[in-house]
């Protein structure tokens, strides 16, 4: 389809992976985002854990694992492709772990056979080799009970496990996303403009116009078609929070279920160098900290962090952060996962900028963490639906994205 123009809605990993694989395949796209700038949302905000399934041991049938495995194998080399970035020096160098809380809603046992199988998933895989470190080795090591008490309060860790699994900075990596986008001619951004809808351009679903209002929140003057080019042969939704609500504006409705949760975390600079660590309570609303390196940091602790959640196709208003809110919200975090990781101490007490930053999780069923049978726990339902030339996409989770994106964009390309 080259030649032709298509329309991306969102500027973050999705969007933004979308628009230069459709660049490389040599059709001009133009990148819709409310933003003034690209990747300000969930993209640079988050933990970047390089999923290879470890995460879900809530869904023992592995559909999750299954799901997120192939995009997590693939990420490094789709970044380094898209961007000019090396991911080795922003991935985190030690193996992650673990550690199984006394109120997992999968018990120690159960979450000992999950790893054990995910390892064997991962190992089979013909790509193992090409993650973040080479996985084809991949395993589990359950921590002998002198490691654990080393590393957490024995009265609330029952169990712990090394697995083989990496995370990146995303800030860095967003840095390079934003590079890229920058320097890639075939790209137009528009930026500051909130889509309100799509609709048809003709009789037939081969011609899109995006409606658009100029402002942050869409509360601008304008209310028209963005006509740069005329309409668009194609639209990609990758809006993430609030995607839906611009596909019902197609009568497209492909998500099984609407739940939008915002969370924000603590990001962490230190100016000295720190031991390397990287841990995850599991399962269930707990915590965990990343070390990208010596000296920079993620750190969460869910029940702290969680400023807003709904059951619904709009994203519900989120509290307004001044310096007191965040300021609180580090506390907490710091006290709650102190309390379980003596260790984390030694980063709060460190010399350091702490900022406190977040953006939405989007998922086709929700449900709370506490709860063994919620749905929020199976992350399976992502991926891309269609209507004629109008195609939306569900990212499910940052990991999966350029994977998706390169199979998005191959369809794109086709219509
Ligand atoms: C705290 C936290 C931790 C996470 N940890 C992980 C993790 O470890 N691993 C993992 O794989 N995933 C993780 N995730 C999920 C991950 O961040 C998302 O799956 C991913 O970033 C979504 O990418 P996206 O491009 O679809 O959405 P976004 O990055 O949110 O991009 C969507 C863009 O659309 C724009 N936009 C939205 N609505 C409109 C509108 N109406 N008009 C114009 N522009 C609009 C936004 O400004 C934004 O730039 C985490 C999420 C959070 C919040």
């Amino acid at each position: 389809m080259t030649r032709r123009r298509v329309a991306v809605l969102g500027a973050g990993i999705m969007g933004a992976s979308t628009a230069l694989h459709l660049a490389q395949l040599g059709v001009p796209v133009t990148v819709f985002d409310h933003e003034n700038a690209p990747f300000r949302g969930a993209s640079r905000w988050n933990e970047g854990k390089i999923h290879l399934g470890f995460l879900y041991a809530a869904d023992p049938t592995l559909d999750t694992a299954r799901a997120v495995l192939p995009g997590g194998l693939d990420f490094k080399d789709q970044v380094e492709a898209l961007t000019a970035i090396a991911l080795g020096p922003v991935t985190t160098p030690a193996d992650d772990l673990y550690l199984v809380h006394r109120d997992s809603v999968t018990a120690p046992d159960a979450a000992s056979r999950y790893f054990a199988a995910v390892a064997e998933l991962v190992r089979s895989h013909p790509d193992a080799h090409r993650y973040l470190t080479d996985a084809s080795r991949s395993g589990v090591e359950p921590l002998s009970s002198a490691e654990l008490s080393d590393l957490a309060d024995p009265a609330v860790v029952v169990a712990g496990f090394r697995v083989l699994e990496r995370s990146v900075d995303t800030n860095r990596v967003a840095d390079a996303f934003v590079d890229a986008l920058d320097g890639e001619p075939l790209v137009e951004l528009c930026l500051g403009r909130h889509v309100t809808g799509v609709a048809p351009a003709g009789e037939r679903r081969d011609r899109w116009r995006v409606y658009t209002t100029s402002g942050r929140d869409g509360d601008g003057p304008d209310s028209d078609a963005y006509d740069g080019d005329g309409p668009f042969d194609a639209v990609v939704n990758a809006l993430w929070e609030g995607r839906p609500r611009i596909d019902r504006t197609v009568g497209h409705r492909p998500d099984a279920a609407e739940h939008h949760r915002y969370r924000v975390s603590l990001f962490v600079r230190t100016t000295t160098a720190l031991e390397s660590r990287s841990a995850v309570l599991a399962v269930g609303a707990f915590g965990d900290v990343k070390s990208y390196s010596e000296r920079d940091f993620y750190l969460s602790w869910y029940p702290a962090g969680l400023l807003a959640r709904a059951d619904a196709v709009d994203p519900p208003p989120v509290p307004a952060l001044g310096d007191r809110e965040r300021k609180r919200i580090a506390t907490e975090v710091f006290a709650a996962l102190g309390d379980v990781l003596p260790w984390v101490r030694n980063i709060e007490r460190a010399p350091s900028e702490v900022r406190v930053q977040g953006g939405w999780v989007y998922s086709q069923g929700g449900g709370s963490l506490d709860d063994p049978v919620a749905a929020v726990h199976r992350r399976n339902r992502l991926g891309i639906s269609r209507l004629g030339s109008y195609f939306s996409v569900d990212t499910g989770k940052y990991s999966v994205a350029p994977t998706l994106a390169e199979r998005l964009a191959r369809a794109v390309a086709e219509v």
